[in-house]
């Protein structure tokens, strides 16, 4: 008897692995431990055994039967879950897959990263400044001191008596012939502020800054410098015109014209049918601005240039209000 339930304990587990469905399952159930089952069967010879092996076996019946159970229970549970998992839909390969919704560089950026490319390509460095700025660095430095009345061009943004929001990118002409000797040759793009709000002014704008310092620079030189870069960004071989102007920091100083991008100066109503644009402002570096960051203005000469980049994307795209580009509407920016 103790070998038969050792047989049947090993049978049963043996074939319980080799069970794959529910009915297989029932009819083991049925077979070992069912009333008429095996098990039972074996247990019904109890009262034919001795009386000294009988508690022995009797508990060795019960274990044996005990073990098989849990074995058909774990098997049990085992098939389930794997019932489970196949009755979830399997997913449809051969549907097209959700496009993933690819954002764009906003018109500025790719207007300013276009401008610093144009520079670098001509061996411009490019270097970027802190928005906010001292008073110092924004109009003494550059030749505007305290009650200069060039300061009332600039509506400024104080944050104290001496600290501000810059209100152009010149200060890091300041800044970078401070601390470096030239040759220089940089341009500095970043942002400024001015309370400001109208159809072509916004209260935070973008400039490029650029200077050039070296022996024998000369007006000539920035000319070729600015009608290189108009090239480049318009696409286009459009005439310059400089006309006279004033700037605190260059002398001379002059307001840069490109013929109209839209007409090429036959007259538009861009062009207000003058058929020139006003791109930037630009003129020789004072001596005053050299004297002051300590650079012999004898032996040193050198050009500056500001440009506004909305200025430029607003030509450049036919753009007419530059309160778009900050309004944030994804039918405007998916254009670009
Ligand atoms: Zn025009």
């Amino acid at each position: 008897m103790e070998q038969d339930l050792a047989e049947l304990h090993d049978e049963a587990t043996a074939l319980l692995t080799t069970i794959t469905d529910a009915a297989e399952l029932e009819r083991f159930r049925i077979d070992f431990l069912g009333r008429n089952g095996r098990i039972s069967a074996i247990m019904r010879r109890l009262p034919l055994v001795s009386k000294e092996d009988k508690p022995r076996l009797g508990k060795l019946a019960n274990d044996t039967k005990r073990k098989v159970e849990q074995a058909y229970r774990s098997r049990q549970q085992e098939l389930a879950a794997a019932a489970e998992v196949s009755s979830q839909p399997s997913p449809d390969l051969s549907l097209p897959g959700r496009q993933p919704v690819f954002g764009s560089l906003h018109p500025i950026t790719r207007v300013m990263e276009e401008i610093c490319t144009v520079f670098s390509s001509m061996g411009f460095s490019i270097a970027e400044g802190p928005d906010i700025e001292y008073d110092h660095y924004n109009f003494a430095a550059l030749n505007i001191p305290e009650h200069h009345p060039a300061r009332d061009m600039h509506d400024t943004f104080y944050i104290n008596d001496s600290i501000l929001l810059r209100t152009h990118t010149s200060p890091m002409q300041a800044r970078i012939m401070e601390a470096r000797q030239p040759p220089l040759r940089v341009i500095a793009p970043g942002k400024v502020y001015r309370c400001d709000s109208d159809i072509t002014h916004t209260p935070m704008f973008h400039q490029v800054e650029g200077f050039l310092v070296d022996e024998r620079v000369s007006f000539a030189d920035l000319k070729g410098v600015l009608a290189l870069f108009t090239r480049q960004v318009f696409k286009k071989d459009l005439p310059l015109r400089f006309r006279p102007s004033f700037f605190p920091f260059t002398e001379p100083s002059a307001e840069v014209d490109i013929a109209c991008v839209i007409c090429e100066g036959a007259g538009c109503r861009v062009c207000k049918r003058t058929g020139w644009l006003e791109i930037l402002g630009s003129g020789m570096i004072d001596p005053e601005v050299f004297a002051m960051v300590g650079y012999d203005s004898e032996r040193y000469s050198g050009f500056a240039f500001g440009l506004g980049v909305e200025r430029i994307a607003m030509l450049k795209y036919g753009i007419d209000d530059i309160r778009l580009f900050y309004e944030n509407d994804l039918r405007f920016l998916n254009q670009f």
